[in-house]
């Protein structure tokens, strides 16, 4: 199959937009994800798929920790920065949670101990154990669609009689 046509049809699934972070020797590196899920309840397990080119990929296996921040519909360009695509170098702010890095105004954010780790195809996928969740209630996420941000809308309601 085409690469392209895989990539098309899989920017056909919307999603939410994740900043990974993780801390080695003090030193913090974050990544925009959007390959992002919940796995289990009990344990409350999450799971992320990371690029064999990333340099993400390294800092996690060494670190065996992660945090997972979801953005809000006004943090685009903190996606944009942490994916790369802003080449000037920008301060970035981050709150700590559970001891760990998150990225601050966050409408959510959580943090992970490695539990398993498989590599599949040219990602990685890693497993974490959630050690500590904190969310903000009134907020909108940041929306992926199609390659391009978007934000939630609401449907109508519909009107029964
Ligand atoms: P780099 O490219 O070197 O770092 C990323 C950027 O983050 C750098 O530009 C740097 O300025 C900034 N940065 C990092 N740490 C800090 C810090 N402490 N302070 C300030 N700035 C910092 N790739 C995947 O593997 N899996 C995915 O699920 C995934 N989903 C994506 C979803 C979206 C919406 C987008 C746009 C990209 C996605 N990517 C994904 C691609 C990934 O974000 C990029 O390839 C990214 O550049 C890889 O980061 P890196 O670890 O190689 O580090």
């Amino acid at each position: 199959m085409d690469d392209r046509l895989f990539r098309n049809v899989m920017g056909k699934f919307a999603t939410g937009v994740t900043v990974i972070t993780t801390e080695i020797d003090g030193s913090i590196h974050g990544m925009t994800a959007n390959a992002f899920m919940s796995v289990s309840l009990n344990p409350k397990l999450v799971l992320i798929s990371i690029g064999e080119k990333a340099k993400m990929l390294d800092r996690i296996k060494k670190s065996k920790t992660y945090a997972v921040s979801f953005l809000t519909e006004n943090q685009k360009e903190i996606s944009m920065q942490f994916a790369g695509q802003i080449k000037e170098n920008r301060e970035a702010e981050f709150d700590w949670l559970n001891g760990m890095p998150v990225i601050k105004g966050a409408i959510a954010s959580l943090t992970c101990n490695v539990v398993a780790e498989y590599e599949a195809g040219d990602h990685t996928l890693f497993i974490g154990e959630v050690t500590d969740v904190h969310f903000q209630e009134d907020a909108e996420p940041l929306i992926f669609f199609q390659g391009k941000y978007r934000e939630l809308k609401s449907l109508k309601e519909s009107v029964h009689s």
